[in-house]
């Protein structure tokens, strides 16, 4: 997975502290993570793309980056939690 990541196949992400997990969808995109099984879920979306060209325009730094992340629970946990 290492050699993947340097030749920026994929991209590192760092959901929490110390979970990382890798995406081969490099495209920036929000993620959902299920605060019920922990599961990440991307989101095809391309809302990233302008939350990092407006925080350009309403601050001074020159951005290079964006990760967003949604929390809620997934329709599997949805399900169990009815089912129970
Ligand atoms: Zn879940």
């Amino acid at each position: 997975m290492e050699s993947l990541r340097d030749a920026g196949l994929v991209q590192q992400l760092n959901v929490g502290e110390d979970c990382f997990r890798y995406d081969a969808f490099t495209a920036p995109h929000p993620h959902i993570k299920c605060q019920c099984c922990k599961q990440v879920f991307d989101l095809d979306v391309d809302v990233v793309k302008d939350l990092a060209k407006q925080a350009g325009s309403h601050s001074a730094f020159l951005i290079t980056g964006a990760q967003v992340y949604l929390y809620g629970v997934c329709p599997d946990c949805q399900k169990a939690s009815q089912e129970s």
